[in-house]
């Protein structure tokens, strides 16, 4: 498909996601045994920033921040993907439902613990109900945005809008908040080439099976028990029957060497990773969707 005329949202009034401070900002300031309410609502309270990633690294954007301002929108980055995604948590935090929130249409708000919040907009369907807690990875709700659905808003093609709003009730560009300002932000691996994984290598492994496979750790490089869990829930779709142990043996090797066969290795699948079997695996990683 192309994206020649990409989805757009969000016109002058599409924050019309105002939020009130409710009963579940309660339980959350609660939970947090502080002052409850003044953290939400006063800037400049002394909590620690919330840890946020970019959930959507892997699609293309089709309505960076400035295209938003530039058309009356408070601000905001689209990224394109198909109805039905689904859409992880970008931090941890409490979630509101916002249903038929103006052209924002189904909103979700995942209320951070330290007065930020994060918005995604064109929901075609919520998964959780108000004042769920969630990680960051814990997927919210399911995407939307196609022309006239219910929920869509003012979308005018499949996508995710997210935009976060700091303590003081601005709105800020999440991808600048967390220090990525382009799409993904990951470069691509000489595994390729070399046949040796290294650091770029495995960050890239980690991003796929954060979008893929339910991993929720850090994108360091530095796989471990949660990263090769992940790698093997994976490797279900390529015959793997064994344990999700995070242990990977030969035959969650023999498993990665068939996705590989599907991208230029020609080698035995004997589950003996060797330089072709990782340039395939690094082929198949390179693509600009796990970027
Ligand atoms: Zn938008």
């Amino acid at each position: 498909m192309d994206h020649l005329d990409p989805p757009g949202c969000c016109g002058a009034d599409d924050q019309a996601a105002t939020v009130g401070i409710g009963r579940r900002a309660v339980l959350l300031g609660a939970a947090l045994g502080t002052g409850a309410l003044a953290g939400l609502a006063v800037p400049g309270r002394a909590f620690a920033a919330p840890a946020i990633y970019n959930p959507f690294s892997g699609y293309p954007i089709t309505g960076s921040w400035q295209e938003h301002l530039n058309r009356g929108s408070l601000g905001g980055v689209d990224f394109a993907m198909s109805v039905g995604t689904r859409l992880p948590a970008c931090g941890a935090g409490t979630i509101q439902n916002i249903p038929y929130n103006g052209t924002g249409g189904h909103t979700v708000t995942i209320h951070h613990a330290d007065g930020y919040r994060s918005q995604y907009m064109h929901l075609s369907q919520f998964l959780l109900g108000n004042g769920a807690a969630v990680s960051a990875g814990t997927v919210v709700g399911l995407s939307g945005g196609a022309v006239g659905a219910p929920g869509s808003g003012s979308s005018t093609g499949p996508h995710v809008h997210w935009h976060m709003i700091n303590p003081a009730g601005v709105r800020i560009n999440p991808l600048t908040y967390i220090g990525q300002p382009g799409p993904g932000g990951l470069p691509k691996t000489s595994t390729e080439q070399d046949g040796i994984p290294g650091t770029i290598f495995y960050r890239r492994m980690q991003n796929w099976l954060r979008l893929t496979a339910g991993y929720t750790g850090p994108i360091d490089g530095a796989p471990g028990p949660n990263t090769y869990a992940a790698l093997q829930r994976a490797m279900r779709a390529y015959g793997y029957t064994g344990p999700i142990d995070g242990q990977p043996g030969p035959n969650t090797w023999r498993a990665v060497q068939r996705l590989a066969a599907g991208h230029g290795y020609t080698g035995p699948i004997d589950g003996v990773m060797g330089p072709n079997s990782w340039r395939g695996f690094a082929r198949f990683l390179n693509q600009d969707r796990w970027n």
